[in-house]
């Protein structure tokens, strides 16, 4: 095998056509090793196989496990030189022992990933967000792979950071990364939310707490002309839902006479439908949320906001059963199918709660629905609209279809990424 040499790599294909076969030695399955390899920069060297490689030309920013050749011997959490079969330079990534996907690309170039690195990262991820959304105090900073900092989630409030360690490359680097984060963005506060459920997937356990300074209470950020406040280190994810933000504000435009909010959490809906809608009904399953609802709308003087701390689907049915009508409803819940296989559950969970919002809405009224299931795509989630229409038998215009803020950019190559579907329909 011929020695690789730094910053060498072969051209990119273009993809060979098919029929034809592609140009490569035959690959010879590594044996299981004891130690790992090192690359001549001294890091330990990972090979992939074809396949592995043909992402990689794609700039897909994962490797799964069975594209790599042989097992590479390392505890997880290192950075690691990839090559192809022949030696050649690929990239350098993330290595994960437990999970499906081993690597996680950080760059595609021979160059050393140090505190620097990481520190030019976080200013890239920084610069997008002062340009695109200029004057923002509360927004994601830090959206993982899609900012090239695969694993790592760093929402800002205001001058509180909530963030979030998900691989072990990360995991083993908070330290660091929380200091980068001292330096670039002098915080008051960083909290640690790495207490979500796809941490055991990586052998990781649940984690929370403050990292830095001190926190007491929920911290204040704005949204339109209203006031919003979370608990960073007690709310659910990293204290708010900060991808439907821009559709918060947007709501607001579609609130009229009689509205509903359901699954509103802290009310990030439910408080913009109140400033123009004459009642809102919020309905929230967590006593803790809807408590900080109420706190909220006392807070922002919005006197017509009534909280039902229920199960949403009983509440429709209910109301649908009772024939209450309303003008404007949101429907934003938590993910219905975490795994793939629940999609078809997800999907009559979906349209169950779809198609009584379309039963309640009086001819003319607005219905706001979301989904962040990320395994239903907006085709999928259009189609079950379109079928819930048929039900009701309610004529049912598309007016927007929108998705998460320009804080949660997408990578080209994992479209995939694009979870958050927002529609907003008016039933005729
Ligand atoms: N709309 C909110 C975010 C909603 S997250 C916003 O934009 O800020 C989903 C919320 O639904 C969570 O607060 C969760 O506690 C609540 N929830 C989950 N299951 C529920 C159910 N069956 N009925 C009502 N609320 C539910």
């Amino acid at each position: 095998m011929p020695k690789p040499t730094p910053g060498n790599r072969p051209p990119r294909r273009p993809g060979a056509p098919s029929g034809r076969k592609p140009f490569h030695r035959p690959e010879v399955p590594a044996p299981d090793r004891k130690t790992p390899d090192l690359g001549p920069d001294g890091l330990p060297q990972v090979s992939l196989l074809r396949r592995g490689v043909e992402r990689w030309q794609g700039g897909h920013p994962w490797i799964y496990r069975a594209d790599l050749n042989g097992d590479p011997a390392l505890e997880g959490g290192e950075v690691v030189r990839v090559v192809d079969g022949r030696g050649w330079f690929l990239g350098k990534a993330f290595y994960s022992k437990h999970s499906k996907i081993s690597l996680r690309w950080l760059t595609f170039e021979d160059e050393a990933v140090d505190t620097d690195f990481f520190r030019r990262r976080l200013a890239m991820a920084d610069e997008m967000r002062r340009r695109a959304l200029p004057g923002e105090r509360t927004y994601r900073l830090v959206h993982g792979e899609a900012d090239l900092l695969p694993g790592l989630v760093v929402d800002r409030y205001g001058d509180c950071l909530s963030v979030q360690f998900l691989v072990p490359g990360t995991e083993q680097r908070k330290q660091l990364l929380v200091e980068l984060l001292v330096e670039l963005f002098k915080p008051r506060a960083i909290v640690n939310r790495s207490d979500v459920g796809v941490r055991a997937l990586e052998g990781l356990p649940q984690e929370k707490g403050v990292l830095y300074g001190t926190l007491a209470g929920p911290v204040a950020y704005d949204e339109g002309l209203v006031r919003v406040r979370a608990d960073l280190l007690e709310g659910q994810k990293t204290g708010a839902f900060l991808d439907q933000r821009d559709n918060h504000v947007m709501a607001a435009q579609y609130a009229l006479g009689e509205a509903l909010d359901c699954f509103s959490y802290v009310g990030g809906f439910a408080l913009q439908l109140a400033t123009r809608a004459e009642r809102v009904t919020a309905v929230e399953i967590s006593e803790e949320a809807a408590a900080q609802l109420r706190e909220n709308a006392a807070a922002n003087k919005l006197t017509n906001v009534e909280v039902v701390t229920a199960n949403a689907f009983d509440f429709l049915r209910d109301a649908v059963d009772e024939g209450r009508r309303f003008d404007s409803i949101v429907l934003d819940p938590p993910s219905f199918a975490k795994k793939k296989e629940a999609v078809e559950g997800a999907l009559r969970g979906y349209k169950e709660i779809n198609l009584r919002a379309m039963q309640l809405l009086r001819p003319g009224g607005y219905l706001i629905s979301a989904s962040c299931t990320y395994h239903i795509n907006e085709q999928m989630f259009e189609d079950m609209l379109a079928s819930a229409a048929a039900d009701a038998k309610r004529r049912v215009q598309i007016i927007e279809k929108r998705g998460a803020g320009k804080d949660h950019p997408v990578l080209l190559s994992l479209r995939e990424t694009r979870y958050l579907k927002c529609f907003v329909l008016r039933v005729l």
